[in-house]
Order: C-alpha cells, then sequence, then structure tokens
C-alpha cells in the first residue's frame, strides 16, 4: 500500500508519523479552527470560500495562522497532490500548538497546521433516494454571544452531544434549536425547509455555522428562479413544510423524510431537493480551483 502524506507545519510526513503534542492546546482545550473540504475529479471545491472562512475563525479567536491564504492554497492542492487523489476529503486544522497545562494561550507559541488529504467515502446512493430521519435534540446550540457558531472551532462538543442524542433516538441526524426554540441546524449540517414553493433557511445569527453548501444552494435557487429567504422558523414549520433538506460538504444536498416522528411532505425526497441537487451537483468539479492544471492528471513516478 502506498503510503499517505500529511502537511504537519512545514513538511510532509508519513501518516504514521504525523503527531502532535500532547500540550497542544487543540487537544487539551479544543483551542483552534479546522475546515473540512471536499475534493471533485482534481476540483477542490470553492477552496476560497474555505479559506476565507478558516482566516476568519481564527481571526475571531486571535489564532494567527502563519501563512498567506495563497501559500496555505498552495499547500492544500500540493497535500492532493502527493497523495495522487482526484476525489477526495481535506481537513485542515490550525491548532493554538503547544503550551503548558493553564489555558492561557500566550504559553503557546507556535501555532500547527495541519492538512490532511483522503480518499473519500461517499455517502451512499441510497441515502439520497429514501432520505433521512431528523430528532430534535435536547441541548441547544450554543449562543452566538457565548461561542459563535459562525466559528468553526475545534470545540465541537456541542454538536457532539447532539449526534449522541439523535443516535440514542435511532435516527440519522439531530435537529438542533437555539435558546428561543428557532431551528438553527444539524450537528454537521445546515437546514433548509421548502413551503408552498418558497425555500428558507434561518439566518446563521440564530446560531449556525454559515455553510460553504448552504451558500452555494442559496445562490443556486436564486439562479434557478426559487423565491428564496433567510428567516427565523420552528419546529413546527419545519413539521408542516412541504420538503425538508440539509446541506454540507460531506451531505451535499440531502433529503429530509422524517422529523420527530412527523412524516415530511409524502415521505420521499422532494422536487425541488432533487432538483437543487442535480443543479449542485454540476458546479462541484467546476467551481474552485484545479489541482492537475494538465490533462495527464495523476503522474506516478
Ligand atoms: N453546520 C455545522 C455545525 C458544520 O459542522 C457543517 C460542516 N462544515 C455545516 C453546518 C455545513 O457546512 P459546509 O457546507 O461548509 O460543509
Amino acid at each position: 500500500m502506498s503510503s499517505q502524506w500529511i502537511y504537519l507545519s512545514g513538511e510532509y510526513v508519513d501518516k504514521s508519523e504525523a503527531v502532535v503534542s500532547v500540550y497542544d492546546h487543540g487537544f487539551l482545550y479544543g483551542d483552534g479552527v479546522f475546515e473540512g473540504i471536499r475534493v471533485y475529479d482534481g476540483n477542490i471545491f470553492k477552496l476560497e470560500e474555505h479559506l476565507n472562512r478558516l482566516y476568519d475563525s481564527a481571526k475571531s479567536i486571535m489564532l494567527h495562522i502563519p501563512y498567506e491564504k495563497e501559500e496555505l492554497e498552495q499547500i492544500i492542492a500540493e497535500t492532493v497532490r502527493k497523495n495522487q487523489l482526484e476525489t477526495a476529503y481535506i481537513r485542515v486544522v490550525v491548532s493554538r500548538g503547544a503550551g503548558n497545562l493553564g489555558l492561557d494561550p500566550t504559553s503557546c507559541i507556535e501555532p500547527r497546521v495541519v492538512v490532511i488529504a483522503e480518499a473519500l467515502a461517499l455517502f451512499p446512493k441510497e441515502l439520497y433516494e429514501r432520505g433521512v430521519r431528523l430528532a430534535s435534540a435536547s441541548s441547544r446550540r450554543n449562543r452566538p454571544d457565548i461561542l459563535p457558531p459562525q466559528v468553526k472551532s475545534l470545540n465541537y462538543l456541542n454538536n457532539i452531544l447532539v449526534k449522541m442524542e439523535a443516535n440514542q433516538a435511532g435516527v440519522d441526524e439531530a435537529l438542533m434549536l437555539n435558546d428561543q426554540g428557532y431551528v438553527t441546524e444539524g450537528s454537521a449540517d445546515n437546514i433548509f425547509i421548502v413551503k408552498n414553493g418558497t425555500i428558507y433557511t434561518p439566518p446563521v445569527y440564530l446560531g449556525a455555522l454559515e455553510g460553504i453548501t448552504r451558500n452555494a444552494i442559496i445562490d443556486l435557487a436564486e439562479e434557478k428562479g426559487y423565491e428564496m429567504k433567510q428567516e427565523p422558523f420552528t419546529r413546527h414549520d419545519v413539521y408542516v413544510a412541504d420538503e425538508v433538506f440539509l446541506t454540507g460538504t460531506a451531505a451535499e444536498v440531502i433529503a429530509v423524510v422524517e422529523v420527530d416522528q412527523r412524516q415530511v411532505g409524502d415521505g420521499k425526497p422532494g422536487v425541488i431537493t432533487s432538483h437543487l441537487l442535480s443543479e449542485f451537483r454540476k458546479i462541484t468539479t467546476t467551481d474552485g480551483v484545479q489541482v492537475y492544471p494538465s490533462k495527464d492528471k495523476v503522474q506516478v513516478s
């Protein structure tokens, strides 16, 4: 088996050697930021948007990324090339770095930058055909004035807790509400509902990550002539929606067919959901940064 190269603060190392200190504050305190990015047939989808979100998240928590965006873009593309990947999932992590055991980040001298690229295990096709089931979680989404959900930080405990609730309820994904009971998002995806032909998604200030897929779907929906609104809505609105779907880097666009044991629409993926998924798939190989500019893509030396 060929080795897997991982970028680790300045060098490409084999997966077996890609380790960070147990004193890293990313490990000790979840102090850091990350991105999950997808490569479709040699195209790093929406790389610029992912980098903008990464740098914004880092700025928000006063974490200095020791590279210009263009440098990090090159490092990410090179990690994909070095691993000879065409269809892949990329994880970029920037942690505060090693410090002492106190939580004060001033003891952390050097941030760690990690880029992992690996072959992607796609969501099974059946999941898109049958749709997913949701249950609303009792844990509420972090309030934006406590830990802003727009910061894609390494602290994902809020999301992990609701995912555990979904597992316990025997469904595929959790529906997260904010402290006022408005719908925010799933554990790792944004939510949309369709009612009488209009598409709604919650404004991010209610407590959601500003998903790259979310934004792409908003653009596509508008382009295709749908009425698209970013407005608050409640669980009731989800229960009585004609269609519900989730968006995310991993999920792309996936229909929701049941929420808290209420069937959505006729219990099958809706027409608008399916239309947006097919439109989305059209842009995944073109909208982004090409890893292999020349025609002879993967060169095995
Ligand atoms: N919300 C949360 C909490 C997430 O972790 C993700 C995955 N990054 C999303 C939404 C979807 O965002 P994106 O479309 O950028 O993957």
